[in-house]
């Protein structure tokens, strides 16, 4: 009968006594993991063009239909979007839309603070995914440097892995 309660309270103390794994969102934030799949980011040349050619095959891929891309061409025939819109209201962050893009112009970033007030609020267009994620909360007391708002790159070093890489991998998982 006085051992359970024992055992009980012995546990209760070596919680107490143990490291705190309890995360002060959001004065702290999750350090996230590198393969994390958050908010799209849609990415440019250095010459500053959109990299997206509007090919359609992410939104051909996406298994929510989410994706929407009205396609226009530059006077030299060179196709990009005139639109392009990502409902994150119905996305499920699948990441098939930058596994099968060619053209490597678009990634996921590690920004998972996108809850909004409205599903309208969650439809991004192509100006809002050219633009690096923004911190929602800022804090000065972060984990480590996965919501960094210091540039697309650095909040993209997570996602895409060399192409050679994911041919290494799928020829020696068979
Ligand atoms: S992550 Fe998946 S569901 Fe979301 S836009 Fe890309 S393909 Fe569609
Ligand atoms: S993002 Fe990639 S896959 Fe999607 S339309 Fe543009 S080039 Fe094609």
């Amino acid at each position: 009968m006085i051992r359970p309660l024992l055992d009980g309270l012995r546990l209760t103390l070596s919680y107490f006594f143990s490291k705190k794994v309890t995360l002060q969102y959001p004065d702290e934030k999750w350090d996230v993991a590198r393969r994390w799949r958050g908010r799209h980011v849609l990415l440019k040349h250095a010459s500053g063009k959109i990299k997206c050619v509007a090919c359609m095959l992410c939104a051909t891929v996406c298994p929510a239909e989410c994706i929407s891309i009205e396609a226009a061409a530059e006077p030299d025939n060179r196709k990009y979007p005139e639109k392009y819109t990502i409902d994150l209201g119905r996305c499920i962050f699948c990441g098939y839309c930058v596994e099968v893009c060619p053209k490597e112009a678009i990634e996921m970033s590690t920004a998972y603070e996108l809850s909004e007030y409205s599903r309208e609020a969650l439809v991004l267009t192509k100006e809002m995914l050219l633009e690096p994620p923004q911190e929602r909360y800022k804090t000065e007391k972060k984990k480590g440097p996965a919501l960094s708002t210091e540039g697309t790159r650095s909040l993209l070093e997570i996602v895409r892995r060399p192409k050679a890489e994911k041919t290494k991998m799928s020829v020696a998982g068979g």
